[in-house]
């Protein structure tokens, strides 16, 4: 069984321009190389406009888009395909960030097309899941997650599946300072686990990184990674700030 490498991804949402994000990017050269040296992976999500400045100014940092096309090209106004992505050196992409399932319209079953897009692609998706609070307060979170996770990976042949990354970010969480307590997001990662190896087979499924998101800061960061099922850590708000960001990965060295 391979251990699984904890990984510390900042999602940038809609926010930095060019300059800033080059500023970061600059400053973020010694936290990879503060990252590399204690093995733990280090990213950032970027908006499509930044990625390839962002990998040529850091060249160690994992750069992941925000979101892709699963058609290679085509009549798609405003989108951005994965050819296009490969060859400025992209292969990372969040998939399924709960603001894109809301404001965009994005189902797990559109996630779905470009994950397996990806794959074929020898890429890496961040596929998120998490449930709304009315779906927290129903007591039905494992079912949706389950359905999330079912239908957004379906399809991905067993040998390519341990290169996915799941993140589970409850909605009612993310960007409200109400973060999950650990006992939950250890009980819900455990449980996303449970059916990775449902579809997958344990081994797969003990291969593949699971992050938690949802208002994640440096001050509570080690405490999730404390959990058996917690593998790193998708974090917006906390993630946009250098020094924000070094203390994040200083706190689960
Ligand atoms: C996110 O955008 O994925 C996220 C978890 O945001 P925040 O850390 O700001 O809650």
């Amino acid at each position: 069984m391979k251990t699984r490498t904890k990984l510390l991804l900042g999602n940038w949402k809609m926010n930095k321009t060019l300059r800033e994000a080059k500023a970061f990017a600059r400053e973020s050269v010694e936290l990879s190389a503060l990252a590399m040296a204690n093995n733990v992976e280090l990213g950032v999500a970027p908006t499509f406009l930044c990625l390839e400045a962002v990998r040529k100014t850091n060249p160690d940092i994992i750069v992941a888009a925000q979101n892709l096309h699963y058609e290679p090209k085509g009549a798609y106004t405003g989108e951005i395909s994965i050819p296009m992505l490969k060859e400025i050196g992209i292969s990372w992409s969040i998939i399924g960030h709960s603001e894109r399932r809301q404001y965009n319209g994005e189902s797990s079953l559109s996630c779905n097309r470009k994950v397996l897009a990806m794959i074929e692609n020898d890429m890496t998706p961040v596929y998120c899941c998490g449930e709304t609070l009315e779906e927290y307060e129903s007591g039905i979170t494992k079912a949706i997650v389950r359905n999330q996770i079912r239908t957004g990976l379906s399809g991905v042949a067993k040998d390519k599946a341990s290169r996915i990354v799941v993140a589970y970010e409850p909605i009612w969480s993310i960007g409200t300072g109400v973060n999950a307590s650990k006992e939950i997001a250890e009980e819900v990662c455990g449980f996303i686990r449970e059916v990775l190896g449902e579809m997958f087979g344990t081994t797969v499924a003990s291969e593949i990184r699971i992050l938690y998101g949802g208002s994640v800061k440096p001050d509570n960061i080690k405490s999730y990674l404390s959990a058996k099922d917690i593998d790193g850590a998708l974090v917006g708000g906390a993630s946009l700030d250098i020094q924000s960001f070094k203390a994040l990965l200083e706190n689960i060295l």
